[in-house]
């Protein structure tokens, strides 16, 4: 019956899955990537996010959830953890676990955040710190798909210290223009001073309103709702600003 497949599509999605880490990168000197592999994944789409369950011998657990960092459709799932300073479950993740650790991950979750391979038209992703981890598995689905559509991507990060993908990110991607906006320290040279993402930035930087691209903005709640206004400021319509906040979750 073809309406079964809906309901067990969701409990997959409901469903915690065990997940191994197979790999452990660092991608910053605060940050890592996790390569697990997952018993029963579903797959994913550009931009989801999962939610990672731990659980310590005395049967204590914390929850969190983290954005997928690879490419839409692969079978392992790679996330990519800033440690945050005094965090319960981000330093744990970012420094100590090893390959052959097992974790819980349920989801994958979102349905709005998401650019799927389908869609032509031009795209801005905007990042704060570890906000550009979604929009990095778009940058990622897109290549995989040998897709020509146009993306820009600002990424608002401290320093070069903190960049996450740096390497990736500077290799030769047709069609993709990548702008770096520092915050407090640039590397000598740039004619932009250190300073917070500005409506000036998105307009140097970002597309024209009239392109009418779909807009991505992710990163901590105050980055979020600045950029976002910003963008709505400069004539993009709210409906193809689309944004996803990295507050605190779980518990
Ligand atoms: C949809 C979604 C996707 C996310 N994806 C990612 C991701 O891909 N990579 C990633 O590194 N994080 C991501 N996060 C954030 C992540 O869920 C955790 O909030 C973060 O790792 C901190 O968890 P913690 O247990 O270490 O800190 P906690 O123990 O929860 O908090 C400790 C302290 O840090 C503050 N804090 C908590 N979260 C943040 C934050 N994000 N930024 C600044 N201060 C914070 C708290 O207010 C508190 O003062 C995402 C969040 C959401 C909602």
């Amino acid at each position: 019956m073809a309406g079964a497949a809906v309901p067990g599509r969701l409990g997959g999605r409901l469903r915690w899955h065990t997940a191994e880490l197979v790999e452990r990168r660092a991608e910053s000197a605060t940050a890592a990537t996790l390569v697990f592999d997952v018993d029963g994944w579903p797959g994913h789409l550009a931009g989801q996010h999962v939610d990672v369950r731990l659980t310590a011998e005395d049967g204590y657990s914390a929850q969190r959830s983290y954005s997928v960092a690879s490419a839409s459709g692969g079978e392992r799932v790679e996330l990519t953890v800033q440690r945050v300073a005094d965090g319960e479950v981000s330093p744990y993740l970012a420094e100590e676990m090893a390959p052959g650790d097992l974790a819980e991950l349920r989801g994958p979750v979102g349905g709005w955040f998401v650019w799927r391979t389908e869609q032509t038209e031009p795209v801005l992703l905007v990042a704060g710190g570890s906000g550009l981890v979604p929009l990095m598995s778009m940058v990622r689905t897109r290549r995989a798909a040998g897709s020509r559509v146009p993306f820009r991507l600002l990424y608002s990060v401290r320093g070069p210290a903190d960049r996450l993908y740096a390497g990736e990110l500077a290799r030769a991607d047709p069609g993709l223009d990548v702008t770096l906006l520092y915050t407090r320290t640039a590397p000598d040279g740039l004619p932009r001073e250190p300073g917070r993402l500005t409506p000036e930035d998105l307009v140097q930087y970002g597309w024209p309103a009239d392109f009418e691209p779909t807009c991505y903005v992710c990163g901590p709640t105050g980055f979020v709702e600045k950029a976002a206004t910003y963008l709505v400021m400069l004539g993009h319509a709210p409906e193809r600003v689309r944004t996803e906040r990295f507050g605190p979750t779980g518990g």
